[in-house]
């Protein structure tokens, strides 16, 4: 049987036990939605912007910034040991007063995705205004993810100003290139802590949010607690042919083979599969929809495979079940009378968890079937190991967030795209990406695309959700 009963227990007794501390008495930070909107707002106003080309790169607005937030948060810059890491990411570490215990670790990032000049008209407030209106705060990093650097901040600085003593270090790591790699950011963070042996237990980091309105769960509030991602992962292809004049072609040309590569892998995809936390996920949402649904969700060993065809017939949910093919970018050819030499193709993969890059190679030279075509992996590697839901981290955030909205579901899940929280694989036992905001699925798309904006609303309830989730990572263990 594919599902263990094991783990469906497990996964209710996480809920159970989250239901426990229901306590509704959780006031978590001071400031109103209103003051926490302000001072996001302020931080959008900083064009701390990543280019695709480096040499467009400005550290002025990351130093502003950096200034801004140090003047909004006194207490964390003159409790906390804080480390520049070339120079614009920021590494804060609370120290903790048992050394015994694993620290934790809090990720968020500075920068924002550039916005093209043809889509500026379209803004209903210009991108770095920062302007709050509407019952809204506008701007790009309003969700991706100035907010997550707002909360964790005024997470801390509401712990400190209460007299809260750590018994676990924590750190609070808020990278500088996180939309063009991470390089010169987490991948340096993720460097010195192999170096200094820093092994926290676990980390939170950006991917997951509370959502309304989201698919599975459409008339509840949903946490999406996300336990697994995708590994990036980019394969070249390259065809080779003999060039000559365009009057007398061969049977077959570089880019016609290029071109059979490419029909074949799309459509001969890799084989599908319920994984572990999309099979969770499937169990929590059990108990909230239909009881035709409900039926097929708790009893995935028998219709595992209705799930499996329907989630593999929608854009969104195919990515839940397989590892991904997309081709990017194709090239070859200088003149149209002129048959190329060469023919080159990019495609990207997202490789489901359990799926390698030997099985990606296996797949693609058996699909392609043409040993003509070289076939070379360029980049990253394997998905991060999933997070167990019985681990530390997701009850923890499961406690946090029903202790301010009782009503919400917390779903354990996957996401394909990749965070930065990916080159700590190794390091942090249970990766988790979760950040309290909270949005209508309608905000969605302002991630990397226009209007970006969250909500005022919710703001002080976010910030609650944060308080809780670094005072239950400080002090482990206890009934909070
Ligand atoms: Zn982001």
């Amino acid at each position: 049987m594919p599902l263990k009963t094991g783990m469906r227990c497990a996964v209710g007794a996480v809920l159970s036990i989250c239901i426990g501390f229901v306590s509704g008495a959780e006031a978590g930070g001071k400031a109103t939605s209103e003051e926490i909107a302000e001072r996001l707002a302020g931080a959008i106003r900083f064009e701390t912007i990543s280019f695709e080309d480096s040499a467009d790169f400005e550290g002025e607005p990351f130093r502003q910034l950096s200034s801004y937030l140090q003047a909004l948060y006194p207490l964390i810059h003159t409790t906390l040991d804080l480390e520049r890491v070339n120079a614009y990411t920021l590494l804060f570490r609370w120290k903790g007063s048992e050394p015994a215990l694993q620290p934790a670790l809090f990720m968020a990032h500075t920068d924002v995705v550039p916005v093209e000049g043809a889509a500026l008209e379209a803004w209903t407030h210009p991108p770095y205004a920062g302007v709050i209106e509407d019952g809204y705060v506008w701007g790009r990093g309003a969700i991706d993810v100035k907010v997550g650097v707002i909360l964790w901040l005024e997470a801390f600085e509401t712990l400190l100003a209460e007299g809260f003593e750590p018994r676990r270090t924590i750190y609070l790591s808020l990278g500088h290139d996180e939309e063009i790699g991470g390089a010169k950011g987490a991948v340096e963070v993720a460097r010195l802590f192999r170096e200094r042996g820093i092994r926290p237990a676990f980390l939170f980091d950006e991917g997951g949010f509370i959502i309304d309105g989201y698919p599975l769960l459409p008339d509840m509030t949903t946490a999406l607690v996300v336990t697994a991602e995708k590994a990036y992962y980019t394969v070249e292809l390259t065809a080779r042919g003999v060039s000559g004049h365009s009057s007398m072609p061969p049977r077959s040309t570089a880019i016609g083979k290029l071109a059979r590569a490419i029909y074949r892998i799309e459509e001969n995809p890799m084989p599908a599969r319920l994984i572990g936390p999309v099979r969770e996920m499937f169990d929590v949402a059990s108990a909230h929809v239909s009881f035709g649904r409900r039926f097929a969700f708790r009893n995935l060993w028998l219709m595992g495979g209705v799930v499996k065809r329907s989630l593999l017939r929608e854009r969104l949910s195919a990515p839940l079940v397989r590892t991904t093919f997309a081709a990017t970018i194709i090239s070859g050819g200088v003149k149209d009378n002129v048959i190329p030499e060469l023919a080159r193709a990019t495609i990207n993969v997202r490789i489901l968890p359990g799926d390698t890059r030997e099985d990606v190679l296996a797949h693609l030279t058996r699909v392609i079937d043409d040993p003509e075509i070289e076939i070379e992996g360029t980049s990253w590697g394997e998905a991060p190991v999933p997070a167990s839901v019985t681990g530390q981290a997701f009850p923890l955030a499961a406690e946090a967030i029903l202790a301010v909205l009782p009503e919400a579901v917390v779903l354990p899940g996957l996401i394909p795209g990749a965070t930065d929280s990916r080159h700590f694989a190794g390091i942090v036992e249970e990766i988790i990406r979760f950040v309290p905001e909270r949005l209508h699925m309608d905000q969605t798309s302002g991630a990397h695309g226009r209007n970006e904006r969250i909500a005022v609303e919710h703001l002080a309830d976010s910030v609650a959700i944060a308080v809780g989730m670094v005072r239950r990572a400080g002090d482990p263990g206890r009934a909070h």
